[in-house]
C-alpha cells in the first residue's frame, strides 16, 4: 500500500529538524508533541554569545520551529500523546489523544486578561514563554479552580474575544501513516536525587537548566536570595552523570558551563569562576581552543564535590576531594551551579511499549549496532536525545538522518 504519511513523535528540535526533512522532500508529516509548545528544552535556552559567537546553536532553534510550524506540509497537533499503534511499515495504524484546549489558538490575542484575574498562585491560565510557538495561553487543570469543583469563570469573563470554552473534552483520532519516528528527547537529571549537594535546599545552588532559563529571560545573573550580582561562583560538572547508574557522559555539560562561565566573566570581569570536573570533554570543531582560552580567566579544578552546606547565610561551603593534590579541601562560593546531565525520559518504557521498540541498558531507546536511527521494528527509527545524550547540532543532523531513512523505507514499500 502506498502511504505517503509519517508520524512524528515529539516536536523538540529532532522531531522538527526530521519533520522538516520530510516535508521539503514533498511528504506529509503528522508532528504530535504532548506539551502545548514546540522546541523542546532547546527552545527555553538562551544565547551564549559574548562579544563573539560561542557556538551554542541555540540560535538555530527559533527559525527551524517557525519554519516547520508554517509548513504546508506539516499538521502540527500538540498536546498530544500515542495511545496504540498497529500495522507494519507502509501501513501504520495509530491512534492519538490530544487533551482538550480550552483556549482557542484563533481566538486568542494574548491580552494577559485572563492572568490578571485568575485568583490562584502560581496562575493557572499563563503564556508558558514570550517565545512560545504556538502563541497562545495555556490553561493547567492542576492548578484551575473550576477543575476542583469552585463555581470560578473569571477568566472566561474578562476574555474579550471569547476564546476560553471550559466545555472542550479530550479528542481521539486515528492516523494512518507509511512510517514512524520517534524524537521524544530526555529529561534532565533531578538535582535533589543527591541531597548533600543542597538543590532545592539553598537558593543559591541552581543547575545548568535554571541557568539558561534566567539568562533567556533576564540576560544577566543575580543572586536568587537577594538580587545582588554573584561575586564567586563555582560550576560543578557531571551532576548525575558518570555514577553507577548513569555511567556515560552527558556530552553537552562541559561546553554549556564553558560557555556561561565565560559569559559570566565578560559581564563582571571581577567575578571569579572554578569549574570543578572529573575529566573535561572537549571534543568539536574548536572546543580545545575555546578551553585554552578560558583557562586564562577561570579556575579549574580536578576535584569531586561532594557536600555543598551553607556556612553563613548566602555563603555556600564546597567541601571537594582534590584529586590532583589527593586531600579533601573546603572553598567558599556564593554561587553554585551544578551541571546536571541527560538522562532517558521516565515515561520511555510505556511508548516503548506501545511501538514495540527495545530499551538499551542505559534506559534510552535502542537501535541496531550499524545505524543509530534503526529500531528493531522495521519502518520506525529514532531522532535526536531519546537514543543518547546530543547537542543541538548533533540532534538536528540525527533527526534528518532519521527523515533520510524513513523516505528510503517508503519508497522501499511503493
Ligand atoms: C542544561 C542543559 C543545557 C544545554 N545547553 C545546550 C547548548 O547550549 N547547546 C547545545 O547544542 N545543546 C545544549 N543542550 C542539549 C540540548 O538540550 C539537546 O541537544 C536538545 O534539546 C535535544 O533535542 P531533542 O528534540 O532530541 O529532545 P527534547 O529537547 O527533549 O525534545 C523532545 C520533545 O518531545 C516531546 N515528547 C516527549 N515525549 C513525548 C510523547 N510521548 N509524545 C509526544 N511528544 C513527546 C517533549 O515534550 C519535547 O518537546 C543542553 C542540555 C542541557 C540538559
Amino acid at each position: 500500500m502506498e502511504n505517503n504519511h509519517v508520524l512524528v513523535i515529539g516536536g523538540g528540535i529532532s522531531g522538527i529538524a526530521s519533520a522538516l526533512e520530510l516535508a521539503n522532500g514533498g511528504l506529509s508529516v503528522y508532528l504530535i508533541e504532548r506539551e502545548a509548545t514546540v522546541g523542546g528544552y532547546a527552545a527555553s535556552f538562551c544565547c551564549k554569545a559574548t562579544d563573539v559567537c560561542s557556538n551554542c546553536s541555540v540560535c538555530v532553534v527559533p527559525q527551524k520551529i517557525k519554519e516547520a510550524v508554517i509548513h504546508p506540509q506539516i499538521s502540527l497537533l500538540t498536546n498530544s500523546t500515542v495511545q496504540k499503534v498497529s500495522g507494519e511499515v507502509g501501513n501504520f495504524r495509530v491512534e492519538i489523544t490530544q487533551k482538550p484546549q480550552y483556549i482557542s489558538l484563533e481566538r486568542c490575542i494574548a491580552c494577559g486578561m485572563c492572568t490578571e484575574v485568575c485568583p490562584t498562585e502560581p496562575k493557572a491560565i499563563y503564556l508558558p514563554s514570550a517565545e512560545a510557538i504556538p502563541f497562545s495561553y495555556i490553561l493547567d487543570e492542576r492548578l484551575c479552580l473550576r477543575f476542583k469543583g469552585e463555581d470560578c469563570n473569571l477568566c472566561q469573563e474578562s476574555c474579550p474575544t471569547n476564546a476560553i470554552d471550559f466545555k472542550r473534552k479530550s479528542k481521539r483520532q486515528e492516523l494512518s501513516v507509511g512510517t514512524i519516528i520517534v524524537a521524544t528527547g530526555f529529561e534532565v537529571f533531578d538535582a535533589r536525587e543527591i541531597g548533600s549537594l543542597g538543590y532545592s535546599r539553598y537558593p543559591n545552588v541552581l543547575t545548568g537548566l535554571d541557568l539558561e532559563r534566567v539568562f533567556n529571560r533576564e540576560g544577566s545573573l543575580k543572586l536568587p536570595s537577594n538580587g545582588k550580582e554573584p561575586q564567586n561562583i563555582a560550576f560543578i560538572q557531571c551532576v548525575g552523570s558518570r555514577n553507577e547508574e548513569h555511567c556515560y557522559c552527558s556530552q553537552v555539560c562541559c561546553k554549556y558551563a564553558m560557555r556561561f562561565a565565560r559569559l559570566i566573566k565578560y559581564q563582571n570581569p571581577n567575578a571569579e569562576v572554578a569549574i570543578f570536573y572529573i575529566d573535561l570533554q572537549t571534543a568539536g570543531k574548536g572546543f580545545a581552543e575555546f578551553y585554552e582560552e578560558c583557562k586564562e580567566s577561570i579556575r579549574f579544578i580536578r576535584g569531586v564535590p561532594v557536600e555543598i552546606l551553607e556556612a553563613h547565610p548566602g555563603e555556600l561551603e564546597v567541601k571537594f576531594e582534590n584529586i590532583l593534590e589527593g586531600k579533601v579541601n573546603r572553598e567558599l562560593f556564593d554561587l553554585v551551579v551544578l551541571s546536571v546531565g541527560m538522562v532517558p525520559r521516565k515515561d520511555s518504557w510505556d511508548l516503548a511499549r506501545i511501538l514495540g521498540i527495545n530499551l538499551g541498558d542505559e534506559g534510552f531507546f535502542d537501535t541496531k549496532p550499524l545505524d543509530s536511527t534503526e529500531t528493531n521494528v522495521e519502518g520506525l527509527f529514532l531522532a535526536g536525545a531519546c537514543q543518547g545524550p546530543k547537542d543541538i547540532p548533533d540532534s538536528i543532523a540525527h533527526g534528518m538522518a532519521a527523515a533520510k531513512r524513513a523516505m528510503e523505507v517508503l519508497v522501499r514499500c511503493k
